[in-house]
């Protein structure tokens, strides 16, 4: 995974002072790259046996749709409030400042579906940890997690033990 690291830029002081942003703009620029991506986050989740993959908006929404046609599964967005057109379902979680919202259409998942949650990036898993909480609120069941990146100094596994324990980044920061 050294070839998606070194495509993985850091940006200093966005979007506030102090935040190390991880930019996988450039990894989205390499199609190979992108290729072995997808095929990791394949090669693992096809023995989870997943249903359907939940991809966070928006940097989650690339990777997560070409893994969920590799499986073969829907794929289902999950949006920040008020930008899903029909009726929807919405968790509330807690920021460093403040609260955010999330929400999933009303109809996307059935009970007892076994979901994976995508995401480009795991910080402190406040994101991926509500969008869990709007599966279960379907009565479907998270099998797993994928992040391309994970800082893991944020301990951002902790808030999602509560849901699965299969937890795989692709590359991993100590610090
Ligand atoms: P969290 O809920 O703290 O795990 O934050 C995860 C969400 O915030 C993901 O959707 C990431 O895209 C974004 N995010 C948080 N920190 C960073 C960072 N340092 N670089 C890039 N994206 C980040």
């Amino acid at each position: 995974m050294n070839t998606i690291q070194s495509l993985i830029r850091d940006v200093p002081d966005f979007p506030k002072p102090g935040i190390l942003f991880k930019d996988i703009t450039p990894l989205l620029q390499d199609a190979a790259a992108g290729r072995e991506v997808v095929a990791a986050f394949k090669a693992y989740a096809q023995k989870l046996n997943i249903d359907a993959v939940v991809g966070i908006e928006s940097r989650g929404f690339m990777f997560g749709y070409a893994l969920a046609l590799e499986l073969n599964v829907p794929f289902i967005p999950v949006r920040k409030s008020g930008k899903l057109p029909y009726q929807t379902i919405g968790v509330e979680y807690a920021l460093e400042y403040g609260t955010a919202k999330i929400e999933m259409h009303v109809d996307a998942l059935k009970p007892g579906m076994r979901v994976l949650v995508h995401d480009d990036l795991l910080a402190t898993g406040g994101t991926a940890a509500a969008a869990a909480q709007l599966i279960e609120m379907q009565q479907a069941k998270v099998e797993a997690f994928t992040f391309v990146v994970e800082l893991d100094f944020l301990k951002g596994r902790d808030p999602l033990k509560a849901f699965s324990n299969e937890v795989y980044s692709l590359v991993r920061y100590a610090d």
